[in-house]
């Protein structure tokens, strides 16, 4: 199902690239990164030429719940520990700078987009220790942050923060007035950068700036992103009749509810997991549980999902691409906070390529490097992928293909290799290779969202093989149905 979002908004249009153009800076990639940097750079008097391999907006940012925040969980307490002061300083402005930029921004250019200003809370319901310690921190760091017991949660809570001066807005329509003015090239999709051209199946831009916006960064090498991000799934649900909140939520602790109102409309989040993990307690069921117990009288109007981009030491990037490519920049690694983020990243990148030096530059600098910061998502992350691949190796045959029920998934063995089978719900079977065309590691099914997701890097393919997410450029094969139906594991999903 589309969010509301996408289902409220027409987006401007735009025709394919064809032969070679010329720009300052070739933007790849049409979602909120990408066209806050070319609008941006625009400003400043650059020209910008967007290249979006889908539709723009069609990525993670139309599933967003816009949050216009600098409050990212209980992440100042955390910074000034791992990084220091200075580093926590450096990234508290860079997001309060991002948030007068969106109200700069809508008030100039008048943009319709339910732009509200609202405090932003991060709640504990079982201690209140973290979150006295986060409200102390965010104070030092100059945010308005105060500790209270008083929200409009439909339960009681130990204790949370408030952070004043934040905002909440329509995304798909900000973003599309604004990408109205900008020179885009739709269903044109990057392939490769050679020598300051941005090569595509339809032709090329050279420029002497390229930035990298596509989410994950579709480059593997040089930059090894793969080696240090993954991807996190989370699940929102529309409900009507349920609650209309002034202000935004969000659980201190991993697992929990988000909250923000939307005109008549409550947004309920939560049952994020890594992509490629699904999982019994996550989805959309432990939504539908939390608006049956706390809304009773709800009703669900949209239900969506989306994921991001998580950094090995939780700090986006954005910079310099590579020492190794030079005139290549990147922007991504958001954390799922990618409004602000993705604003900072613009206003760094806009300033560094018109040769103005960026106060956030040390901050967001992809060649960072805080070891105490990173250790544990490197081993994880390696961990992840060892067992995306290894679970290829020793995987083991048993049973046939008939014995996947309608609406349900399996994996069997077709002569030696991998065959995932979706059975919908009239019969019709769909077979596909689970084998992720990005560095080979073994995809995983997802019941909630019907597709095949890969738990090393975070691709993601519909039930027919077609790519949904990156960094895979392509999708994968599809198998006859009729070859599926031997040999079938003992795994059904
Ligand atoms: C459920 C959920 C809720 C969230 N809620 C919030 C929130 O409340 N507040 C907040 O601050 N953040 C939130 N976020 C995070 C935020 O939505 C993202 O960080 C942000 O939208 C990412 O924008 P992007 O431009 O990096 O990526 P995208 O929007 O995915 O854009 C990347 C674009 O690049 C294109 N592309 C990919 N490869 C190529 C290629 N090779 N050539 C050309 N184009 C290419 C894609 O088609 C896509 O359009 C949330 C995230 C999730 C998952």
């Amino acid at each position: 199902m589309s969010s509301i979002w996408s289902a409220e908004t027409k987006l401007p249009e735009f025709a394919p690239l064809s032969g070679c153009k010329t720009a300052d800076v070739a933007v790849i990639g049409g979602g909120a990164a990408g066209i806050l940097t070319a609008y941006l750079l625009g400003l400043q008097g650059a020209s910008a030429v967007v290249l979006e391999a889908d539709r723009i907006l069609s990525g993670a940012t139309k599933n967003t719940t816009a949050k216009i925040t600098a409050q990212h969980g209980l992440i100042y307490s955390r910074l000034i520990r791992k990084f220091g002061l200075d580093f926590a300083q450096g990234y508290a402005q860079a997001n309060r700078d991002a948030i007068a930029k969106y109200a700069e921004l809508v008030k100039q250019n008048q943009i319709g987009c339910d732009f509200q200003e609202c405090a932003a809370f991060c709640y504990d319901r079982e201690s209140p220790e973290e979150i006295e310690r986060e409200t102390r921190d965010a104070e030092r760091l100059g945010f308005s942050a105060s500790f209270t017991k008083q929200t409009e949660l439909p339960f009681p809570v130990a204790g949370a923060v408030r952070f004043g001066g934040q905002a909440r807005f329509q995304p798909l329509a900000f973003f599309g007035a604004l990408a109205r003015g900008l020179t885009v090239f739709e269903h044109t999709r990057a392939r490769s950068i050679e020598n300051g051209c941005v090569m595509t199946d339809r032709g090329r831009v050279d420029a002497p700036h390229i930035v990298v916006a596509t989410h994950f960064p579709f480059l593997d090498r040089p930059g090894y992103y793969f080696v240090r991000m993954y991807q996190q799934r989370s699940y929102v649900l529309a409900l009507e009749n349920a609650a209309e909140l002034s202000d935004v939520y969000l659980d201190a602790k991993d697992g929990g509810l988000s909250f923000r109102g939307f005109r008549n409309l409550l947004l309920l989040g939560g049952g994020g997991h890594r992509c490629g993990k699904f999982r019994e307690g996550c989805g959309y069921a432990p939504l539908r549980l939390a608006a049956r117990e706390y809304y009773p009288q709800s009703r669900e109007l949209f239900h969506w999902s989306a994921q991001d981009c998580m950094t090995a030491d939780g700090v986006p990037y954005a910079g310099r691409y590579s020492s190794a490519l030079p005139g290549v920049y990147v922007a991504t690694g958001f954390q799922k906070w990618g409004m602000t983020g993705s604003m900072a990243a613009a206003m760094l990148l806009s300033d560094e390529l018109c040769g103005k030096a960026s106060p956030y530059a040390q901050v967001f600098s992809p060649q960072r490097f805080f070891p105490a910061a990173c250790a544990a998502g490197f081993a994880s992350n390696g961990a992840h992928a060892v067992a995306g691949i290894a679970k290829r190796v020793f995987y083991l045959p048993a049973g046939g293909a008939e014995k996947i029920g309608k609406g349900r998934a399996g994996v069997v063995q077709d002569q030696g290799e991998k065959t995932g089978i979706y059975r919908d719900e009239q019969g019709n079977v769909f077979a596909v290779t689970t084998k992720c065309p990005h560095l080979g590691c073994e995809l995983s099914w997802n019941p909630d969202e019907k597709s095949w997701d890969c738990p090393c890097h975070g691709s993601r393919f519909d039930f027919r093989g077609n790519l949904i997410d990156n960094p895979a450029g392509k999708g994968i094969s599809r198998k006859t149905p009729e070859a599926a139906e031997e040999d079938a594991e003992n795994q059904s999903f």
